[in-house]
Order: C-alpha cells, then structure tokens, then sequence
C-alpha cells in the first residue's frame, strides 16, 4: 500500500489498515509480532520515531511501537528502514550465515545498515550506521544533513541530480539541459547515467565522483569494520551495477589490499520485496533477542 496513499499524515491509518489485511488474509496462522521499517531516525528501544522523520512528518516522536503493539494485542518493533533490510539481506537473501554485513543502499538519498558478529548495529541514541552521511571529501560541499562532504552528496539520487544541475547552467552543461528538455530541474539520476553511458562529459564526470565515492566508502567499510559481505542495492544500485568494475577499482585505492579481495561484495539492483521482507526480519530479530 503506498504510505501517504490516503492523502498527507495518513501513514498511521495506512500501517493499521495493512496490518488488518494481513491478518485476515493470515485466516488461522497465529502471528507472531509485527515489524515496521521507517524511513527515518528510529530509536528502537523505545520503538519511537525520531525528530528527523523527513518522508513521514507525522510520525516525528511518536511511540509507533507501543501504538500498533496496543492496538492489535502483539509485539511490535520499529527501526529505520534500512537496519530493517539489513536484517532482510542477513536472514533471507545475499548475507545468509555471514556473522558481519554491511548493507550500501543508495536510492533518493543513501541509506545503509550494519551488522557486525551478528549484531545490528544501532548506537547509542539511534543515529548509528547512517553510512550515507559520513564523509568521502572532508572539504567537500555542504549536506543536506547538516554536516558537509558526505557520501550521500557523491552517490545517492539526490546528490547525482544536484551536482549534474550545478553544472548544467554554463557553456559546457548545454547537452544536459537539452537532454532535460532546457529545464534543469527536471535532470535526475537516470538520466545522469544514461548521458554519462553515451559519452556526456559532464554526465560522465558526476557518474566518475559517485563511483570513487562509493570506492571511498568501501574502503571506510572495509578498512573501518571487515565484513564478510557488503551489500550494494537499493534505487540507483542498479545503474552502479553496470560500473561494477569502477567502484571496485576505486575500492582498491583506498581498501587494505589484502581485506578487498576477502570482501564478498554484491551488487544488487533496488527490490522494495526486500525492504518488506525486512520488517519481517526485524519482527523475527527482535523476538530472538529476547
Ligand atoms: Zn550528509
């Protein structure tokens, strides 16, 4: 069900009404708990939504978990979104028997998550793991977030369609305003990629930044933390996995020589099924941890 699909601050009321559904559709099988990945800060022990709740504003402070928990007579955990596919990859899919993860997800902004000897990582005040806000260029640009030079400026949607856009008002930026119809703002990652396929030098400079960035952010990774696998999805996962050989070749300019090749590193094109499967791991963690 689309989160705002009734309208502005109706997240809530679409959360309650999908459980419903579900449970109906569940006819006699006794659920468990219920899991919810929001795409925001979460302080999961308290099971509230922080402050910083951009994509969801309504949900800002509020104690999500003991709500639905109340509500439907079960346990139920909250956490960001992408511990929860985290979790999803580690129990389900690529990360399978790994004790170490590490999950780079990159889509509208970058999001990520870490799993270190079979561990969530969360921090102390739930702020951990926000990979996409560390920074590649500690002189670079300002973030969004407050901070400047991160990664999700290089690498994330948001960030590729910005810098294309700082570059798309002179001389040397004409061929990505006419791609975009003479209106910068309509420039997004996509097309990014494909100007930057077809030899777009402009294109193909933001494409460059974004894939040394992401080598850079590997080499933090693995340098920082030596997982057993890293997992590369999410929305634009899908253009980098065609320059595949790119980031792993800025990878090897910043990785331990020795740590890279030991990385099980897969590139994994965006699926929301995963990210679903997530608050189902997240439910399933959570329990386990009891
Ligand atoms: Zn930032």
């Amino acid at each position: 069900m689309p989160t705002h699909g009734g309208g502005p601050g109706t997240t809530l009321a679409t959360i309650e009404r999908l459980i419903e559904t579900l449970r109906a559709e569940a006819g006699d099988v006794p659920l468990a708990a219920i899991g919810v990945g929001v795409p925001a800060i979460v302080h999961a022990t308290a099971g509230v939504v922080g402050e910083e709740a951009h994509n969801v504003p309504e949900l800002a402070g509020f104690p999500l978990a003991r709500s639905l928990s109340e509500r439907f007579g079960l346990p139920a955990f909250v956490d960001n979104d992408v511990n929860a596919l985290a979790l999803a990859e580690w129990r389900f899919d690529a990360g399978r028997g790994a004790r170490s993860l590490v999950v780079l997800a990159p889509g509208t902004g970058f999001g990520s998550g870490i799993i270190v000897d079979g561990h969530l990582l969360r921090g102390a005040h739930g702020f951990g793991a926000e990979l996409g806000h560390v920074p590649v260029k500690f002189d670079g640009p300002p973030c969004w977030c407050g901070g400047r030079g991160c990664l999700a400026l290089y690498a994330s949607g948001r960030g590729i369609a910005d810098a294309a856009r700082a570059h798309a008002t002179g001389a040397s930026g004409r061929a990505l305003r006419e791609a975009a119809g003479g209106d910068p703002a309509r420039i997004d990652a996509p097309l990014v990629f494909r100007l930057a396929a077809e030899g777009e030098p402009v294109a193909a400079a933001v494409v460059e930044d974004a894939c040394r960035a992401l080598g850079a952010m590997l080499g933090i990774v693995i340098n920082g933390l030596n997982p057993e696998v890293v997992v590369l999805t999410g929305g634009v996962a899908g253009a980098f996995g065609t320059l595949e050989k790119r980031v792993l070749g800025a990878a090897a300019e910043y990785a331990f020589k020795r740590a890279l090749p030991d990385t099980k590193i897969i590139f994994a094109p965006g699926d929301k099924r995963s990210s679903m499967r997530g608050a189902a791991a997240l439910a399933l963690y959570e329990l386990e941890q009891r």
